[in-house]
């Protein structure tokens, strides 16, 4: 794999966790609090007792997820099992202590702990009220892999509904993975937000029987980006959380700009900011994330390794 597509699965793993690190000190934070003491730079400590740069559970859990698929095969079974070193024993953590996690993650992971013989992917909660951003915050690796290995884009829907329901296995969930998916890599193949639009419709049309569809015509809505701020939502609700780091992206012309405005709009500051930062890191690339944010990201050499160890093994020239 060339040099510079490495680099483009940095940018993508790196925008989004140093967005998740810039919105750890203020998640829960309203947008009047943020308004009055907006975020600009990286801050320590705040709502968890870590320092500046630390990350949280939606950088983590897609670390646990590279992790496995770095090693060049899909595994749901073994990505469960780090997801459960994760909230068990603090691996993949920035401070070696898991210090966030989502309820409808924690049910699965204690599922898989408790009935070792059912299936990964049948762990998942599939209540209509287990629709938090808990699997779209984490379904990145997955879309890296498929723009790496475009042989693998054909099992693409699969794939993603099953990552998904790891941990959140309604419809609606699955069905924002599965959009998201296809605009990181309309923006992966074409660094241009006019790819942004093209890549919603083909979307919306591969999906229209799903039931759930409707849940997402706001953003299919090319008028997204002329929402007011009042009109973006950014609570941990999946379809929130979609609409929302869309719309960052649409309204901004920088990465700095697209998550700090992601941050400000308060509530799930860290994974809106983190959700906006991969399609951010994908649309103006690695050298676009401020340094000073780089430098400050907890353990930032070992994200980066396990990049590269990605770029190596899903380089198909070699397979
Ligand atoms: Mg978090």
């Amino acid at each position: 794999m060339t040099e510079e597509k490495v680099q483009k699965i940095k940018a993508v793993m790196l925008g989004h966790a140093v967005g998740d690190a810039l919105g750890v000190p203020v998640e829960f934070c309203s947008r009047a609090e943020l308004a009055a003491d907006p975020v600009t730079d990286m801050r320590g400590f705040g709502s968890y007792p870590v320092p500046a740069g630390a990350w949280s559970d939606d950088t983590s859990m897609s670390l646990a997820a590279l992790d496995s698929l770095s090693e060049g095969k899909i595994d749901m079974g073994e990505i469960m099992d780090h997801f459960t070193n994760w909230a068990c024993d603090g691996a993949y953590t920035p401070t070696d202590e898991m210090f966030d996690i989502g309820r409808t993650c924690l049910d699965a992971i204690h599922k898989h702990i408790t009935a070792p013989t059912l299936a990964p992917t049948a762990c998942g909660m599939d209540g209509e009220y287990a629709n938090g951003n808990g699997s779209l915050m984490r379904i990145h690796p997955f879309a890296l892999m498929f723009w790496a290995r475009p042989t693998l884009r054909p099992d693409l829907d699969n794939i993603i509904d099953d990552a998904s329901a790891l941990t959140h296995t309604h419809e609606r969930s699955r069905l924002a993975c599965r959009v998201f998916t296809r605009i990181l890599l309309a923006l992966l193949d074409d660094p241009r937000k006019e790819a942004v639009f093209p890549a919603l419709q083909a979307a919306r049309e591969r999906y229209r029987n799903s039931n759930e569809l409707h849940h997402y015509v706001r953003l299919f809505d090319p008028s997204l980006a002329l929402l007011p701020t009042d009109g973006i939502r950014s609570t941990g609700y999946v379809v929130d959380t979609l609409e929302a780091a869309l719309w960052c992206l649409l309204t901004t012309d920088s990465y700095r700009d697209c998550v700090l405005r992601a941050v400000n709009l308060g509530d799930d500051t860290d994974t809106t900011a983190a959700v906006a930062g991969a399609l951010a890191g994908a649309l103006y690339g690695y050298e676009s994330i401020p340094k000073t944010w780089l430098e400050t990201l907890i353990r930032r050499e070992y994200i980066e390794e396990m990049c590269e160890k990605a770029g190596t093994a899903w380089d198909e020239n070699t397979q």
